[in-house]
């Protein structure tokens, strides 16, 4: 049958699905018949739902279609604060399962006229009695519309058991609202041509089902006979969110040694005047480098308007690295800034939203590996980057124990290791 409708049937009852979440939004979102995920894929985008489930009886066609709910690369790029997990299951609408109670909303397009008439009695008591979620939405052919289908005879689709005109679709529709607690509204979508709407209706009928008020339909208790899992799980996926404390801290340390650097390169570069902060290599006496130590300590560097101070040091100053690995703690050509906790809070809005507080900021990063913090955890310890070889070899060599300055070494001309191959 060539498509009669723009935009396609099949889009506009998604459609109205989704200008139904977007109006509702619902938290938990499952989709029965499911089939290749379509409405699923679009449910997907939308920050209300936290929990989207499908279920459809053949397993083969949803891993077939899977692959367009994985979360892409720029949700773990980029996380946000949206919560979603998706789940997919292969099972049957006539079967009970307890992972599909509770939900906001359920819908169900094109799928009954699948069934055989017991099989819908028993969707029926499984979709509103059991699963008894707040709204349902039901899409199903409307037969007085067949008429107007070019080329059409019998049934639209092979499988199709049957094909209700508006009437059938009510009164069953009536009968569930009935047995169950909930009321009901008939819409569609696909509209006739030329005033047909009254004497022929949407193409595909719609029933927007809500349950009543203070219904008590499908209370089961947990750990009851009907807590039953009948399902199969065939997908699961929890997408990347900051509410999840590894995501949250992935992005938070990337923020952090972003912004510490860039705090501590522009520090140097105010201090020593070169635009690339390099640090100043000193040939200096001990008590030279104290003195530049203690004015250092005084300083106050600005980065984007907002002050914070960092401090730098080399061996005097050992003690402060309470968390350094002792192979750090003991080369005597280390050098570090400090940077104040409450600064980087203060220059980044990211690292503000993430953490909330500075106390929090410094609980987060205490439990990071790769960050080193000062003995009473408010500042950031970052490594010096200049580090020269040549010098710390040279250290190494001239250390007997009385120097406790890092010192260059003369420069020596770079070496051309191509051209000893
Ligand atoms: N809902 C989708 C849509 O609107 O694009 C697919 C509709 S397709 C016409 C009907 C789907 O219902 C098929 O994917 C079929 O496998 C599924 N189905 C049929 N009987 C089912 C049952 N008893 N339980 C779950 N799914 C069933």
């Amino acid at each position: 049958m060539n498509p009669v409708f723009t935009p396609p049937l099949h889009l506009q009852r998604h459609q109205f699905v989704v200008d139904f979440v977007r109006k509702t939004k619902p938290k938990k979102v499952a989709d029965l018949g499911c089939g290749e995920c379509k409405l699923l894929k679009q449910l997907k985008f939308h920050r209300s739902i936290e929990l989207l489930v499908g279920v459809d009886i053949n397993g083969a066609k949803i891993k077939k279609h899977v692959h367009g709910l994985a979360p892409l690369s720029t949700d773990y790029l980029q996380p946000t604060n949206h919560q979603l997990h998706v789940e997919l299951y292969q099972g049957s609408v006539t079967q009970r399962d307890a992972r599909l109670r509770g939900f906001d909303l359920v819908t169900s397009m094109e799928l009954i006229e699948h069934l055989t008439l017991p099989d819908v009695e028993h969707f029926s008591s499984v979709v509103f009695g059991y699963m008894s979620p707040a709204s349902v939405i039901i899409s199903t052919p409307n037969s007085e519309f067949n008429r107007l289908l070019p080329g059409l005879t019998g049934f639209r689709n092979y499988d199709h058991k049957f094909e209700w005109n508006r009437s059938q679709f009510r009164s069953w529709a009536v009968k569930v609202c009935l047995d169950h607690g909930y009321e009901v509204e008939f819409t569609g979508v696909g509209e006739p041509p030329q005033n047909q709407l009254e004497s022929v209706g949407f193409c595909t009928q719609i029933g927007v089902f809500h349950r009543l008020k203070g219904s008590s339909h499908g209370n089961v208790l947990p750990g009851s006979e009907d807590e039953v899992f009948s399902y199969t799980s065939v997908y699961s996926i929890n997408y990347p969110s900051l509410h999840d404390n590894n995501t949250l801290c992935k992005v938070l340390m990337s923020e952090v040694l972003y912004w510490a650097h860039q705090m501590t390169n522009s520090w140097m570069a105010e201090k020593t005047g070169r635009p690339n902060g390099d640090l100043p290599h000193r040939e200096s006496e001990q008590g030279e480098l104290e003195e530049w130590l203690s004015e250092s300590q005084k300083q106050r560097a600005c980065t984007g308007g907002l002050a914070c101070s960092v401090d730098y040091f080399g061996r005097g100053e050992e003690q402060e690295c309470g968390k350094l690995p002792q192979q750090q703690r003991s080369a005597t050509f280390n050098r570090f800034v400090l940077v104040p906790l409450d600064g980087l809070w203060s220059c980044c809005p990211k690292i503000r939203e993430l953490s909330g507080s500075v106390e929090n900021l410094k609980q987060l990063l205490m439990d990071q590996p790769q960050v080193n913090l000062s003995q009473d955890g408010s500042s950031l310890l970052v490594k010096c980057e200049e580090q020269d070889p040549e010098q710390v070899d040279c250290d190494l060599e001239d250390d007997k124990g009385t120097r406790a300055v890092p010192v260059s070494c003369p420069a020596e001309p770079e070496e051309d290791w191509e051209a000893d191959i």
